[in-house]
């Protein structure tokens, strides 16, 4: 059953690569509008814990659900419309379309989802001013700095307005300094529209700017809201 109060909400997951374990056991919950950290070392399931959070990767076992609907049960189409519609997703190295200007980028779920350009467009432009990157518009993600193309890549995670961020180590590739207010601003951004955020990181400054610590080790994850 789920906890109430959860937006997302798994328990006991199990997840092998054949002959590896990747996850034992794995628990996680999140309410709209916390800002959770999955932590632990290299190789402990972190990612693959965010993968079936994201219905991206099914469990062999164990239950996730989503708003109270278990995500296995969902057949593939309903999964991904899901994620195209209530998830947004940042990822280490931003995966911005090279060919596409920023702006492009930031429009591109909005036109996938059939948003007309010159609204998508407009709406991409109000969360370039959020995250502080307006004014590179009309630049290529080859013509801005690793810092500046991932603020671009998370206005691009939010404009479409997603229930659940996903961030799979967002600052990994960067320097310290530029890694914190990417840092900031993500966090503010997602906290102003109360989506949950669910973040994966190994670094304890960035799992700082995060509500919960949930952390992962051998495939298990303690989490402590499971005890409450
Ligand atoms: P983390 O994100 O904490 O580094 P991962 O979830 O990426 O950990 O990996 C957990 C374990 O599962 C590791 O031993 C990893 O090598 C293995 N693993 C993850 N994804 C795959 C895959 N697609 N194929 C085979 N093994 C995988």
């Amino acid at each position: 059953m789920t906890p109430a109060g959860s937006l997302l909400y798994a328990d006991d997951l199990h997840k092998a690569y054949g002959p590896t374990t990747a996850l034992d056991g794995a628990a996680f919950s999140v309410h709209a509008g916390e800002v959770v950290a999955i932590m632990g070392p290299s190789g402990s399931g972190k990612s693959t814990l965010l993968h079936c959070l994201a219905g991206i990767v099914r469990p062999d076992s164990g239950s996730i659900t989503y708003q109270g609907q278990e995500l296995s049960a969902l057949p593939d189409a309903a999964r991904s419309a899901l994620r195209r519609t209530e998830f947004g997703f940042v990822f280490q190295f931003g995966q911005l379309v090279p060919e596409l200007t920023c702006t492009e980028n930031v429009a591109l779920p909005l036109r996938l989802n059939g948003t007309k350009r010159k609204e998508a467009e407009r709406r991409a432009l109000e969360w370039m001013e959020r995250l502080e990157v307006a004014g590179l518009g009309h630049k290529r993600p080859g013509e801005v700095s690793g810092g500046q193309g991932q603020r671009v890549a998370v206005a691009r995670s939010l404009v479409t307005g997603p229930r659940v961020l996903f961030a799979d180590e967002p600052t990994g590739a960067l320097d310290s300094l530029n890694g914190e207010r990417v840092m900031e601003l993500l966090t503010q951004a997602a906290r102003s529209t109360n989506a949950a955020v669910v973040l994966v990181t190994h670094e304890a400054r960035v799992a700082a700017y995060s509500d919960r610590e949930v952390v992962v080790r051998d495939g298990k994850s303690r989490d402590l809201e499971h005890l409450v």
